[in-house]
């Protein structure tokens, strides 16, 4: 006998024991009799399991949805999570470790399973949290059909989990189903003269790659071929998973267009089991949602196929001092930006707390620039940074790099990303318009409302401002993507974010969180007010954004998706927190914590 079947056994006859603890659900989940979970089981090749969160092995009890009891701690498996604790790669490698570890928790009960660095075993209760209960490891089309067939057969809540990167908690939910595609990940396949399916003619070279596929293992994988791609940032993002479904911004996005421009066509198993292709040519309304619609909510995407582009050399530029006058570091930064997008830089700068002191900071990578020029656009920025005490501690690093994977790897842009990897973080974001910057009240009025937060800013620059988008992707043409319209006005993803240790126990009261949530919300609202009805970025937002639906889509795309979400899943099944036909009082979101009036009542 297998061991999940031994596991799968010991739990599931506390499903009459532990009636009581199991009452106040509504999840059809603890409907499911056990002879219908062995099945599964069986059709699914032994992939299904329960479910637990990635610290269980260091506490001495556990609170599953069946109730408390006794856990026997195990000091290696335990050692072995802790070493993995802020290794990007590593969580991302267990079902139940999550990127960012407070959404894997029940905030509002304040109640966890996270871990320190430094202590071992605890004598303490390791809680499910937001874990779903039990996810199926699907490593194949089939696997993902028969679960959601299965979801649909007992009208269970389903969650899709891929790399658990997300920053507002879309893969996990209480008492879900969960559904992991991190294993279905193939070798990328390159097509050099790619026809879609049931297309008139061909597009030319692609790359194919599944749910499961990586952003790192993406780019190596192209590397030698002569091709770029447009991808993630972070190297261990999913291209196939909520990254694409949000919108898709990496370095090269201002001149090659956004992750959901650059796709072909993507394949995908419906809430109701079935599979279908979706391209420019057939089942478009799919195409359109599954391209910006966000994340767990219309299918599980089994694989995309996303246009390449011949590699070249970049430019690249890295300039950084400590800065004591934030408001010139913010006008020299706003003045010049509305320049520096019209010639194609990619990347990031800002004024960003670096080890307690405000930094001005510029990291960009260009396809269009030459070295020389890199340096003359710079030369605003560089000039006033020469010119301050201080100037002798600058960093200024101008550089042509060969290819493509040698900017995705550059050490400076990973060693933005990576200590990401196990904190907990969170964020707020605006797509900041044009036409802000365009008038001298505007950046004055910009620079206003960049004063008045306290957690320092970054801009990601990574709207398409130097791509012309195809005349089949324009609004009301077959490729048309769901994404807000902001990302095509604007020049700046602006952010704002802060980060916690997710198992400090003062941190994460749900008083002290729901505080941290309401002032990176609020400290958003300055630019909200100066940039009315512009938008958010999605996958980076704010977690109680306040105008999610005019943000995130722009009102008559929403209007298109909660149509298409309702013919898809009637029943609601896939769903997480924010996306299109969800309901804020859905079990699956009650370790939300009601911030601005948004939130579970129950
Ligand atoms: C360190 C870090 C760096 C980042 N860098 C970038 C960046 O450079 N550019 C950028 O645009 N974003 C970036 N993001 C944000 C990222 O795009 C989102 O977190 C995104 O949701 C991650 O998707 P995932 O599939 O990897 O993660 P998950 O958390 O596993 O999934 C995210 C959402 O997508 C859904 N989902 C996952 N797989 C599928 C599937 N196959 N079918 C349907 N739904 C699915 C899930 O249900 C969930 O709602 C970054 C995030 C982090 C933490």
């Amino acid at each position: 006998m297998g061991k999940i079947i031994d596991a799968l056994q010991q739990a599931l006859p506390l499903l009459g024991v532990a009636a009581n603890v199991t009452a106040a659900s509504t999840s059809n989940i603890f409907a499911v009799p056990d002879s219908a979970w062995k099945s599964l089981n069986d059709s699914v090749s032994g992939r299904l399991h329960l479910a637990s969160p990635a610290g269980l092995p260091c506490f001495t009890s556990y609170e599953s949805a069946w109730g408390l009891d006794a856990n026997a701690p195990n000091a290696a498996q335990c050692q072995t999570v802790k070493s993995g604790l802020s290794t990007s790669l590593d969580i991302i490698s267990r079902f139940g470790g999550y990127h960012n570890p407070t959404f894997s928790t029940c905030m509002r009960r304040g109640q966890k399973c996270t871990l320190t660095a430094t202590e071992g075993i605890r004598n303490d209760t390791c809680f499910q949290g937001t874990v779903p209960d039990y996810y199926v490891d699907a490593q194949s089309v089939e696997d993902i059909q028969k679960s959601l067939q299965f979801a649909q057969q007992y009208k269970l809540p389903v969650t899709i989990k891929n790399t658990g990167h997300d920053y507002r908690g879309g893969s996990a939910g209480v008492n879900t189903f969960a559904i992991w595609t991190h294993n279905f990940a193939p070798d990328p396949v390159i097509t050099e003269n790619f026809t879609p399916d049931e297309c008139p003619s061909p597009v030319g070279p692609v790359v194919t790659y599944h749910a499961g596929q990586i952003g790192t293992h993406l780019y190596n994988s192209l590397q030698g071929t002569g091709y770029m791609i447009v991808a993630g940032s972070c190297p261990s993002v999913g291209p196939s998973g909520g990254w694409v479904a949000g919108a898709g911004h990496g370095i090269f996005t201002p001149s090659f267009g956004l992750g959901v421009d650059n796709v072909q066509q993507m394949k995908v198993v419906l809430p109701n089991g079935t599979y279908v292709t979706a391209n420019r040519c057939q089942n478009q309304d799919i195409f359109f949602a599954l391209r910006g619609g966000g994340g767990g909510t219309f299918g599980v995407v089994t694989e995309t196929t996303t246009k390449l582009h011949p590699d070249q050399e970049y430019s690249y530029a890295f300039v950084q001092l400590p800065v004591t006058d934030v408001r010139g570091a913010n006008e020299v930064l706003v003045a010049n930006a509305e320049r520096w997008s019209e010639e194609g830089w990619g990347g990031v700068y800002g004024v960003l707390d670096v080890a307690g002191s405000p930094n001005l900071v510029w990291l960009g990578y260009n396809a269009n620039l030459n070295l020389d020029e890199g340096k003359a656009s710079l030369k605003p920025v560089t000039d006033y940074l020469e010119a301050l005490p201080g100037s002798e501690n600058l960093v200024s690093i101008f550089k042509t790099l060969p290819n493509q994977i040698t900017a995705q790897n550059d050490p400076v842009l990973l060693s933005i990303l990576l200590p990401e990897a196990g904190v907990s973080l969170t964020r707020s974001s605006r797509l900041v318009p044009k036409k802000n910057f365009q008038t001298a009240d505007g950046q004055k009025a910009l620079v206003d409302a960049l004063m008045e937060n306290k957690f320092g800013w970054g801009a990601v620059i990574a709207s398409p401002t130097n791509y012309t988008l195809a005349e089949s992707d324009q609004p009301g043409g077959p490729g048309e993507s769901s994404v807000s319209p902001a990302w095509r006005d604007s020049i700046w993803h602006l952010t704002y974010t802060t980060t916690w240790d997710p198992a400090d126990p003062v941190a994460t009261t749900p008083e002290a969180l729901a505080s941290m949530f309401q002032e990176m919300s609020e400290a958003m609202d300055p630019i909200r007010a100066i940039t009315p009805g512009a938008g958010a970025y999605q996958n980076e937002a704010d977690v109680y954004e306040p105008d999610p639906i005019g943000s995130f889509w722009g009102e008559k795309n929403y209007a298109r998706l909660l149509a298409i979400k309702k013919q898809l899943d009637p029943d609601n099944l896939l769903s997480c927190w924010n996306c299109i036909g969800w309901n804020v009082n859905d079990e699956r979101h009650e370790c939300y914590l009601n911030v601005r009036g948004i939130g579970p009542s129950n």
